[in-house]
C-alpha cells in the first residue's frame, strides 16, 4: 500500500480530498477552522516535497445545485494564510482541466464545492425512492458519478484521501475516484492515518482494561456501537438520556425524563448481553432533575426547582438532565485504572452550565487516566464540545474529527473512503 511518506511528490500533481466543510457566520467568515488546520500536515508535505496541490472538498448541503452561500471561494484567503502559499481557485470543479494543467510545482489550486454537482453524492435528483423509475435513475446517476470521478482524477498524477469526516460516504471524491489511479498512486493522508490508527487502538489493538463511555440522548441511535463494543470492552458506562430507558425497563419511574418507551426490551437485552460477555455495565444511580427546563434556550425557566434523586424514582413533572453526585463518583471510579478509553456522548445536558457536572466528572477522570498512560479517544461532536468546554483537549490522547464516520467505524463497518485505498489491488 502506498503511503504519503513514501510517494515521490516532486514534479507531480496531487489531488487531495479534504474536509473543508467549515462553519461560516452570516458574513461568510469562518467561525471554527479546526478542519482546515487538520488538513495542513498533508497539504504542506506535498508542497515541501516539490509537488503541486489540487484541493477538493464539499461545503454544506447544496443538493447538487450551485449555491453562492456554500461557495468554497469564501475560504480561499483563509486556506492560503494557513498554508502560507497563494491559492488559485477553479470556479467549476468539473471543468478545471486548463487550470490544473497550468499548475507548476509548489502551486495550489482549490476546486469549487464538489456538491454543486449531484454526481458527487451519486444520488438521483428529483425522484423519490418509491417511484417505479427510481432504480433506472439511480443506475444512470451512478454511471454519471463514475464520469465525474474520472474527470477529477484526470487533473492529477496521484490521489490522497484525507477527509475523515466524509470517509463513511461512497462519493465520487471520497471513494470512486480511487478506481482511476493505480495502487502506487493513491494513499491516505496524515489525518486519515491518525484517525484509522485511533480506531484500531480501540477495536483491535486493545490495551486492557478497556472502558467505554456512551452517553447522549437516546439508546436507539447508539445500539450498533453498544453491540459491537460488548465483545471488546471490560466496562461499559451508559449515561445521559439513555439512563432513563434503562431505569424504566428495570421497573423505575422516570417522570418526564427522555425515555424510549419502545426500547425497554432493548435495554434489558443490553443488560443480558453484558452479563453474557462478562462486561461490567455501569449505569447512573442518581440524577440531577428539574421541573422547568427550556430546551429551546437550553436554560432553566424562572423559578425552576433543581434537586437530586434516584434515577429510578423521579416524580411526575420532573426530568433527569444530568448524572447525580453518586453516579459521578461511580463513573470516575470505573474509569480509574483504564488503559484504553472511548468516550462518545455527554452524561447530561452539558450545553447548560447547571447540568455539566456528570460530563465534567467523566472528562476529568479520562484526563487523569490518560496521564497514567491510558489511550483515550474522544469522538462525536458533543463529547468533543465537552472536552473543549472543560479545557481538557490537550489532556486526552486523540480527539476525532469525524462524527458519523467515527461512529460507523466503531460499529465495525468498513468505511468506503478507507477501503478505496486499503483494499485496492
Ligand atoms: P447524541 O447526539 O445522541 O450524542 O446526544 C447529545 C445530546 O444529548 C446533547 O445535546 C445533550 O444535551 C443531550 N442529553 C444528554 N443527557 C440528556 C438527558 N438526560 N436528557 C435529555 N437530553 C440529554
Amino acid at each position: 500500500m502506498q503511503t504519503i511518506d513514501n510517494y515521490k511528490f516532486a514534479g507531480k500533481k496531487a489531488i487531495v480530498r479534504v474536509d473543508f466543510n467549515v462553519p461560516l457566520d452570516e458574513n461568510g467568515k469562518i467561525t471554527d477552522d479546526t478542519r482546515i488546520r487538520g488538513a495542513l500536515p498533508t497539504l504542506k508535505k506535498v508542497l515541501a516535497d516539490g509537488g503541486a496541490l489540487i484541493i477538493m472538498s464539499h461545503m454544506g448541503k447544496p443538493k447538487g445545485k450551485v449555491n453562492p452561500k456554500m461557495s468554497l471561494k469564501q475560504i480561499v484567503d483563509a486556506v492560503s494564510k494557513a498554508l502560507g502559499a497563494p491559492v488559485k481557485f477553479a470556479p467549476d470543479c468539473a471543468n478545471a482541466s486548463a487550470e490544473a494543467a497550468a499548475l507548476k510545482a509548489g502551486e495550489v489550486l482549490m476546486l469549487e464545492n464538489l456538491r454543486f454537482y449531484p454526481e458527487e453524492e451519486g444520488k438521483p435528483v428529483g425522484i423519490e425512492k418509491d417511484d417505479p423509475n427510481y432504480d433506472a435513475a439511480k443506475k444512470e446517476m451512478k454511471a454519471k458519478q463514475k464520469e465525474f470521478a474520472k474527470k477529477l482524477a484526470s487533473y492529477a498524477d496521484c490521489y490522497i484521501m484525507d477527509a475523515f469526516g466524509t470517509a463513511h460516504r461512497s462519493h465520487a471524491s471520497t471513494a470512486v475516484i480511487a478506481d482511476y489511479f493505480d495502487v502506487d498512486s493513491k494513499m491516505l493522508g496524515y489525518l486519515m492515518e491518525k484517525e484509522v490508527k485511533a480506531v484500531d487502538n480501540v477495536l483491535n489493538n486493545i490495551n486492557r482494561p478497556f472502558v467505554a463511555i456512551m452517553g447522549g440522548s437516546k439508546v436507539s441511535t447508539k445500539i450498533g456501537i453498544i453491540e459491537n463494543l460488548m465483545t471488546k470492552v471490560d466496562k461499559l458506562i451508559l449515561c445521559g438520556g439513555m439512563t432513563y430507558t434503562f431505569a424504566k425497563a428495570n421497573g423505575g419511574t422516570v417522570g418526564s425524563s427522555i425515555c424510549e418507551e419502545d426500547k425497554l426490551d432493548l435495554a434489558l437485552n443490553i443488560q443480558e448481553l453484558a452479563k453474557k460477555n462478562n462486561v461490567e455495565l455501569v449505569l447512573g444511580s442518581d440524577s440531577v432533575v428539574t421541573n422547568a427546563f427550556d430546551f429551546g434556550s437550553m436554560s432553566l425557566k424562572p423559578g425552576a426547582q433543581v434537586k437530586v434523586c434516584a434515577s429510578g424514582a423521579i416524580e411526575d413533572g420532573f426530568e433527569g438532565l444530568d448524572a447525580g453526585p453518586e453516579s459521578q463518583k461511580k463513573f470516575a471510579d470505573a474509569i480509574k485504572g483504564a488503559k484504553t478509553i472511548l468516550w462518545n456522548g455527554p452524561a447530561g445536558v452539558f450545553e447548560c452550565d447547571d447540568f455539566t457536572a456528570g460530563s465534567k466528572a467523566i472528562a476529568n477522570a479520562i484526563a487523569a487516566a490518560t496521564k497514567e498512560g491510558a489511550f483515550s479517544l474522544i469522538g462525536g461532536g458533543d463529547s468533543v464540545a465537552c472536552i473543549n468546554k472543560f479545557g481538557l483537549a490537550d489532556q486526552v490522547s486523540y480527539i476525532s474529527t469525524g462524527g458519523g464516520a467515527l461512529l460507523e467505524a466503531i460499529e465495525g463497518k468498513t468505511l468506503p473512503g478507507v477501503a478505496a485505498i486499503r483494499d485496492a489491488k
